[in-house]
């Protein structure tokens, strides 16, 4: 089933537009399952069950941290990710600044806006991600590549799109101010029920978990 799944999204999906299989909570066999059919990027939001599958699957795909991260878990996730897609302070930034420097190495990161302003979710609202980025931009071992939002969930996927077009504006207006040291290039946006209207509104990386994988328990 996970290959025909697969399979299934990636022949649908526009060029350009990067999968993230977003695996919390399967196992290392059925993540092998998802790599073996074509999905490239891994993405985990706990560290302690990506440490567990990392250790089975390693480098056989790429690691994106798409959960939130806390602050005494960063040296562990610097060790394991080649992207922390959940960035939302100018704090966490620093701590993986400082881990990654440790280990020499520099952190390809997406700041998580908080399309949906809601009070329980993490990210930065909207109007103070460019200042975030602005101050992220003088790290040395972290570079800021672009924007990721969950917005609120929905039944219907039509409801996500004014978050997804308010991110994408967000995204637009910071590419054009060319920040130094700032690459904006990805929009991380959608899941199973509201990846094909993240696209619309021009994301170019989609993380699909139920779609890929069925239900989780
Ligand atoms: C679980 C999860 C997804 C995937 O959700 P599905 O509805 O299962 O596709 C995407 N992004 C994040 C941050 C997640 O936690």
């Amino acid at each position: 089933m996970i290959k025909e799944n697969v399979q299934k999204i990636l022949s649908e999906l526009p060029e350009g537009v990067e999968l993230v299989g977003a695996a919390k909570t399967r196992t290392a066999e059925e993540i092998r399952e998802a790599i073996n059919a074509g999905v490239k990027i891994i993405g985990e939001n706990y560290i302690q069950e990506a440490k567990k599958v990392f250790e089975v699957i390693g480098r056989k795909a790429r690691w994106h941290f798409i959960g939130h991260l806390q602050k005494n878990k960063v040296k562990k996730a610097a060790a394991i990710f080649d992207m922390i897609e959940t960035v939302d302070s100018l704090d966490l930034a620093r701590e993986i600044d400082k881990r990654c420097s440790e280990v020499s190495r520099i952190m390809p990161v997406l700041i998580e806006i908080n399309s949906g302003r809601e009070r329980q979710k993490f990210g930065v609202l909207p109007e103070d991600a460019q200042r975030l980025i602005e101050e992220a931009s003088h790290l040395h071992n972290i570079k800021v590549m672009g924007l990721m939002t969950m917005g609120p969930r929905f039944g219907a996927p039509e409801d996500s799109r004014p978050y997804f077009v308010q991110t994408r504006k967000i995204f637009d207006s910071i590419k054009a101010l060319g920040l130094p040291h700032v690459e904006m290039r990805y929009l991380s946006m959608g899941m199973t029920n509201s990846y094909r209207i993240a696209i619309e509104e021009e994301a170019n990386m989609v993380r699909i978990g139920t779609m890929i994988f069925g239900e989780r328990e």
